[in-house]
């Protein structure tokens, strides 16, 4: 089993002309909503890419939203008896400009995200001593990230950790964890200095981690692993959203990894589901299913 801890959000997304002004009202914008949260589209991406049972252990408030995204989850197959429905809490949001070049601005209001305690977590201990994989992100109380790594990582569990939105860790959490999986930035915001990607990973694996993969959108992922250092070019192809691109690469990789794969074959699966992704518009929507990847 893959369990997953953190985020579940529903993504306001309005697609605009242009960005307003302090002030401004803007009309003719088209709205829709997405289900989206890094820790519900990256549990999403592990179903739809492999065939390891997918578990989720997060919060959603008592409101529409909360109960539309649960059920989500759900139909994806994975299991949501540890996702808490909070009473009179207001379920994650991310209200997102996008203007008419692409470009975002986004707003998230964490809601019962927030309220994610250690104490759930604990509650959770039955799904996590099953879990051969264990998948973190930022998005959800540091407290309960870190007390989450620790039992995953006493109890054995390969620990994922994708430290995003960037921020630092407090020592001694790098050492718990088997794959950090940060962006350029994530991996500088750890570093507390702009170093370039190959000594940033080098660096990272130096402060405990036993595998870093450092993903560059476009340009791929370059990998610090037990083995040596490795670039993996991307696949091309003419992207147009790369919202969850992270999301969906982490996915595949984690769905690979728990059916056996080495890293090398398990970041080539991530990379090739993420191609996919951004390609299409949204969070959730745009993550695909494993018998849509062309076979290698
Ligand atoms: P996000 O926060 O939007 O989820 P991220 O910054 O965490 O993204 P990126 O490094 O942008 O993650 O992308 C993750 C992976 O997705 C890349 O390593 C790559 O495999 C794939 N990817 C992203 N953008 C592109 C692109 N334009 N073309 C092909 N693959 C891409």
């Amino acid at each position: 089993m893959i369990v997953v801890i953190g985020s579940i959000n529903m993504d306001l997304v309005l697609r605009v002309a242009r960005m307003p002004l302090p002030g401004e009202t803007l009309t003719g914008g088209a709205f829709r909503t997405i289900p989206g949260g890094k820790g519900a589209n990256q549990a999403v991406a592990c179903a739809r890419l492999g065939r390891t049972p997918v578990a989720m252990v997060g919060c959603v408030g008592d409101d529409a939203f909360g109960a539309t995204l649960r059920t989500a989850l759900a139909t994806d197959g994975i299991d949501v008896s540890h996702v808490s429905v909070l009473p009179g809490v207001a379920t994650g949001v991310a209200s997102i400009l996008v203007d008419a070049q692409g470009q975002n601005s986004i707003v998230i209001a964490g809601g019962a995200n927030d309220l994610l305690t250690p104490a759930l977590v604990d509650a959770a201990l039955p799904l996590i001593a099953r879990a051969s994989i264990v998948v973190l992100q930022l998005e959800t109380p540091l407290d309960t990230v870190r007390h989450a790594i620790a039992v995953a990582h006493g109890l054995g569990k390969t620990v994922v950790l994708n430290p995003a939105p960037a921020a630092t860790l407090p020592a001694g959490v790098l050492a718990q964890v088997d794959y950090l999986v940060p962006n350029e930035i994530e991996a500088a915001m750890l570093l507390g200095a702009d170093t370039a990607v190959q000594p940033a990973a080098a660096a990272l694996r130096a402060a405990g981690c036993g595998n870093v993969l450092v993903t560059l959108g476009a340009k791929g992922v370059h990998a610090s692993l037990a083995d040596g250092s490795h670039d993996f070019p991307a696949c091309a192809v003419d992207a147009v959203d790369t919202t969850a691109a992270g999301d969906t690469f982490i996915g595949g990789f984690v769905a690979a990894l728990a059916a056996g794969a080495d890293p090398a074959s398990a970041i080539d699966l991530g990379q090739r589901a993420a191609a996919i992704g951004v390609t299409r518009h949204g969070a959730q929507t745009s993550i695909p299913y494993l018998n849509e990847l062309e076979p290698t």
